[in-house]
């Protein structure tokens, strides 16, 4: 997972249920970067970073508003998986690289009966530099997902980006060593672009499109990196996203049947990893 720093989409996704606080019938898609409060499509206008909304384009708001609690609300589950990726990096080094060579995603060794590397590989990491550009990605799109969407849609949405990532792996790269959040970070990534559709906003206009864009071209230009494991996380969030987001705001599909949903999809992922590598 790349991206270049001013590129960020600081979109903070807020709670489905908040209307903008210049048209109070209209749901809001995001908060404006710079006063926190709730607006819509109509009033967003992409700044260097984020939405920005016509009061601070022009100038005007002075009061800092923090919008809900929402906004300062922990994100548990983000956190959890950061430490996580840290504390596995630290037993592959710790262990001499043994972990690395047991959990790593590798079509072969699958095949063989070692299932827990569809899903340990994508905690595994080659470097300090690898770690470290997915877990910063993470933390820029995990907050804005997991306040936006609650825990458990978000941890769905990772789940599916991870596993995506690995069935793909499996399926156009059956011989390939693969590890890394890269897929699961993407599927974060794709995720958020549901989201946002979902609310009525163009992602092409904004430059979450270009992040992906980068991340699909940087394995061609660079080797050693997995095009398969970085299109299948962004595919597999994207779906999971419609799922979870688009499904109930646009549908009428309760938000309880769009997880139970969302879960069957995560878990139609996995088994579809296992039929690739071993059916
Ligand atoms: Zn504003
Ligand atoms: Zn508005």
């Amino acid at each position: 997972m790349f991206f270049i720093a001013g590129s960020i989409p600081w979109t903070l996704v807020l709670d489905e249920t908040s209307t903008c606080y210049r048209h109070s019938q209209t749901k809001a898609a995001v908060a404006c970067q710079r006063c926190e409060r709730p607006i819509c499509p109509e009033c967003m206008t992409q700044a260097s970073i984020g939405f920005h909304c016509p009061e601070c384009v022009a100038g005007h708001s002075q009061t800092v508003y923090r919008a809900q609690d929402i906004m300062n609300r922990r994100p548990p589950l983000t956190t959890a998986l950061i430490v996580a990726n840290v504390v596995a990096f630290v037993a592959q080094i710790v262990s001499q690289d043994l972990v690395t060579e047991v959990g790593l995603l590798w079509g072969p060794a699958v095949q063989d009966g070692e299932l827990w590397r569809i899903v340990t590989g994508g905690f595994l990491h080659s470097g300090l530099l690898h770690l470290g550009f997915n877990m910063y990605a993470l933390w820029i799109f995990g907050p804005n997902l997991e306040k936006g969407l609650g825990s458990v849609r978000f941890g769905i949405i990772y789940a599916a980006g991870l596993l995506g990532g690995s069935l793909a792996v499996l399926a156009f790269g059956f011989t390939q060593a693969t590890l890394g959040a890269s897929g699961a970070v993407l599927g974060l990534a794709g995720g958020l672009s549901a989201v946002l559709w979902a609310r009525g906003i163009n992602i092409f206009k904004t430059s979450l499109s270009a992040i992906l864009l980068i991340n699909l071209a940087l394995p061609i230009l660079v080797p050693g990196i997995s095009f398969w494991g970085h299109l299948g996380g962004i595919v597999a969030g994207f779906i999971a996203g419609t799922i979870l987001a688009w499904l109930p705001q646009r549908s009428g599909v309760s938000e309880s049947s769009a997880r139970l949903i969302g879960f069957g999809y995560t878990a139609a992922l996995l088994a579809g990893a296992v039929f690739v590598a071993v059916g």
